[in-house]
This record gives C-alpha cells, sequence and structure tokens, in this order.
C-alpha cells in the first residue's frame, strides 16, 4: 500500500491490545488530539506506539493535532443527549462545564454569546445537528433545534457562513505545544490557521526545541481557501496540509467542498509538500464492521486525488472496531493504488528544476517509471528530503528511504508510496554502501537478485543536500 493512514488515539485505542494490532493492521500515522484527554494520556500512548513500532520493526510518525480556536460545546451529566426537532436548547457560556442536560450545556468560548444574533444558524458535531438562534439572554443564547439527533460532549460548533474569529493559537494551544515538544511529535497541526502568519507564529513558538517537527496546517476555514495566494501562502509555510473536510465543510459548504478537496491536494504536490484527506471516511464503522459503499469510494476517490495519507478520527479513537476500520481502509487504499491513474504522473513535466537533489529526485523517477525491470527506487537520505520529492510523482513502484536519522525515519511515514527502512551508514565504507542498501531491499522482499533498482545518494552521506 502506498497511501497512509493516519489513525486518531483514544480510548478504543487505549483496550488491552488494540493498539498493537491497529499498527499492525497498517497504521502509518497515529495522531495524538489534544482537543480530548489529558497531557499525561498523549505521553502514555506516544510511548506506547514507539515501543510496539519498534518491535514490529515499522516507523510510525506521531501527529499532535492543537484544538485551535474551536468553539465547543461543553459535557453532559449523562455522557450524551438526544434533540428533538423542533425543541428549545440553550447554550449557556456561563454553565457549569458538567452539567449539561436535554436542556442546556455549557461552552468553553466565552464569548459566544456576543458574536451570534437571533437569526444566526449554528451547526454540532461537524453539521449533523442544526440549531437557530432565537434569542440571547446574557450568557444564555435560546435556540430551536432544527435538525435533531444525539449530542455528546465536547462536539464542536460553527457558524454558518465563518465568522467566528479568535485568534488561530489559544493560551491552551500554546500550553499543548510546549507539551508537543516535551512528549516529541513528529508533526504537529495547527487547527483554523488563516494565513501564512499563523503557520509562522506557530514555528516561532515552537523554537529550537521543536524544529524538527513538521508543522501540518489544517485547511478548515474559508479565508483560508478562498484564493489560491493565500492557500499557497499556508502551504509554503507549513511541512505538509491537512483537507479537514469536518470544518471545512461546514464553512464553504459541501457542494464547494469536493472541488476544494482536489485543489488543495494538487496545490500541496506541486509545492513538494505532504496532504492529509481527513474526517468521516470511514464514519459508519463506528459503529459497524463494515464500511459503507459511499465510504469505500470516499477513501478511494482522495487515493485517486493523490492525497499522501487519509485519516480516521472517532473510528479509531472511540468507535468500536478500530482494527477493522484499518484493515478496510488499507483493502480500499490498495484496490484504488491499482488503478491506471493512480500510477501515472505528469507532475512538472514542462517544469524547469532549481535544485540538484530535486531534479534527481524526479529524473530517478522517470526513469523507474519508463525502464522495464525496475523493482525500486532507493534513497539514502539525511532528512527524508530526496524520497518527498520523489513521492510527489505517481508510480507504482516503492521508493524506498534510507535514513539513519529517527526523526526522517518517521517523518517518511506519512509520503505516499514511501517505505521508510531504519539504514545506518557510519560504519560502512563508501565501496560498500550500494551493496549493503541492495541486501537491505532484497531482505525486506522488495528486489530480488536480477531487478533493477535506481539508486540515490550524496557522496556524503548524512549530510543534507549532498545528494
Ligand atoms: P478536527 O479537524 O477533527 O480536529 O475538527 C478535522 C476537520 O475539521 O475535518
Ligand atoms: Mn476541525
Amino acid at each position: 500500500r502506498r497511501t497512509k493512514i493516519v489513525a486518531t488515539l483514544g480510548p478504543a485505542s487505549d483496550r488491552p491490545g488494540v493498539l498493537e494490532r491497529m499498527i499492525a493492521a497498517g497504521v502509518d500515522v497515529v495522531r495524538l488530539n489534544f482537543s480530548h484527554g489529558s497531557a499525561d494520556d498523549h505521553r502514555r500512548r506516544l510511548v506506547e506506539v514507539r515501543e510496539i513500532a519498534t518491535r514490529l520493526g515499522r516507523s510510525v510518525a506521531a501527529l499532535g493535532d492543537l484544538q485551535g480556536p474551536k468553539i465547543r460545546i461543553a459535557r453532559f451529566r449523562d455522557g450524551a443527549v438526544e434533540l428533538e426537532q423542533g425543541q428549545a436548547f440553550v447554550l449557556d457560556v456561563a454553565l457549569d462545564g458538567e452539567a449539561g442536560d436535554a436542556g442546556r450545556v455549557g461552552c468553553d468560548y466565552k464569548a459566544l454569546a456576543d458574536d451570534v444574533a437571533p437569526g444566526d444558524r449554528l451547526l454540532l458535531d461537524d453539521g449533523r445537528l442544526v440549531v437557530d438562534v432565537t434569542r440571547v439572554a446574557g450568557s444564555e443564547i435560546h435556540t430551536t433545534v432544527v435538525q435533531g439527533g444525539r449530542l455528546s460532549n465536547n462536539k464542536g460548533i460553527n457558524k454558518q457562513g465563518g465568522g467566528l474569529s479568535a485568534p488561530a493559537l489559544t493560551d491552551k494551544d500554546k500550553a499543548d505545544l510546549a507539551t508537543a515538544i516535551d512528549i516529541g511529535v513528529d508533526y504537529l497541526a495547527v487547527s483554523f490557521p488563516r494565513s501564512a502568519a499563523d503557520m509562522r507564529e506557530a514555528r516561532a513558538l515552537l523554537g529550537s526545541g521543536g524544529a524538527e517537527i513538521g508543522l501540518v496546517a489544517k485547511l478548515e476555514r474559508a479565508e483560508a481557501v478562498a484564493d489560491d495566494a493565500t492557500l499557497d501562502g499556508i502551504i509554503e509555510a507549513s511541512e505538509a496540509v491537512m483537507v479537514a473536510r469536518g470544518d471545512l465543510g461546514v464553512e464553504i459548504g459541501d457542494e464547494a467542498l469536493i472541488g476544494t478537496q482536489k485543489r488543495i491536494i494538487k496545490h500541496a504536490r506541486s509545492h513538494n509538500r505532504a496532504v492529509i484527506t481527513a474526517t468521516q471516511m470511514m464514519e459508519s464503522m463506528i459503529e459497524s464492521p463494515l464500511p459503507t459503499r459511499a465510504e469505500v469510494f470516499d477513501v478511494a476517490n482522495a487515493v485517486l486525488d493523490a492525497t499522501d495519507a487519509v485519516m480516521l478520527s472517532a473510528e479509531t479513537a472511540a468507535g468500536d472496531f478500530p482494527v477493522e476500520t484499518i484493515e478496510a481502509m488499507a483493502r480500499v487504499c490498495l484496490g484504488a493504488e491499482r488503478e491506471r491513474i493512480a500510477q501515472e504522473s505528469g507532475h512538472r513535466i514542462h517544469e524547469g528544476f532549481s535544485r540538484i537533489d530535486e531534479t534527481i529526485a524526479l529524473s530517478a523517477m522517470y526513469a523507474a517509471n519508463h525502464l522495464a525491470g525496475v523493482a525500486a527506487i532507493a534513497c539514502m537520505t539525511a532528512t527524508g528530503y530526496t524520497p518527498l520529492i520523489a513521492s510527489r510523482i505517481r508510480s507504482g513502484l516503492p521508493i524506498v528511504g534510507l535514513a539513519h536519522n529517527p526523526v526522517a525515519q518517521r517523518r517518511m511515514a506519512l509520503y505516499r508510496g514511501v517505505i521508510s527502512l531504519p539504514f545506518d551508514t557510519s560504519e560502512m565504507t563508501a565501496g560498500e554502501l550500494n551493496d549493503r542498501a541492495l541486501e537491505r531491499l532484497v531482505a525486506q522482499g522488495i528486489a530480488e537478485p536480477g531487478d533493477h533498482v535506481i539508486l540515490t545518494r550524496g557522496d556524503h552521506m548524512n549530510a543534507h543536500g549532498g545528494t
């Protein structure tokens, strides 16, 4: 499988033995969602992930995900309530956080009562429930339920059309960012960035302690995707982006979301950035051991759009079938990757190149895709950059990233088509590098005697940019 799977961890993956089975079933990146759980939960989970990955000989990256200025309801006394169409429901920013019931619930964003007015439509839980504001009285926002359903703890609130603005990095995010550095994540997702400046602020906050962390911009605000200059600016200021369809879909509407997913993936790839497609991909598998046909095709279409990774949220964090969901997603990715359009590329075919390593990576892919008998492209890399560039080109052939640095090994876990293999060259002479690399591929079953392998490397191993 070339397409990578990002799985969110939570109570479901905490059940005995489940995390190990999830990783064995094919999780490439675990997502630690700072919207839920404590620092200790995330630290404990990441320690366990690293232990399992080492034992299974796998490179698994960790993606911390900051909550951002997402406005959420507080919690219900009994975990969840059922809202009926037509009933009155109150959002009360002064209500105790644990005291929600079928008539009212608290809210973590105290300014919400000032930001809404009668006539506004609010969408709860990624738009599953809809309420219309009828009256605002002090801390209380009175609404009528337009679309009812089950509402559980800490679900998000959006205002239709966007416009609930709060700074991109909240005080909680700043504290969680420090935790993320401390527990050692590989990637960190910034929620609701409006422009490149928000990403640069996060980069500055990461400082030298978080210099090796890749930033992921979650594209989930109407402003972020409104024009190409803003979108490309955010992409350039990040190591990867996420098509965060939950919030984005609520802000811009489903019909605009369809083309926007394709546009974001295309722009990310042409800027040499990785891209994750997220939210509700296998939603019914929270409660069912099999996906719907619609979900099968949603995942497949994201693969055909050339996403690097597909993401699971509640399916693996809180669902009844986390392992089955990974298995189903892996199966669907494989099926989609068999299609011809998943393997052919016109990427940058009419463009000039400016960097030597980029030129070599792209030339290697061109040669591999056109010469019969090539089993793999193998890149000896210090940082994972050459495999990243190579993997922007569609191919049916594995791109093997051979890196010594564990940070580079894990970072490559996100890149489509890249198999990340630990490779320590420090004890090798220049003359034996190629043979050792080929032995590694044969041992992994990636190539066999008689195959061609296209190998890229620098004369100075473990030095960035020498390819
Ligand atoms: P979330 O982000 O799950 O943190 O809300 C993803 C999305 O909005 O799709
Ligand atoms: Mn979101």
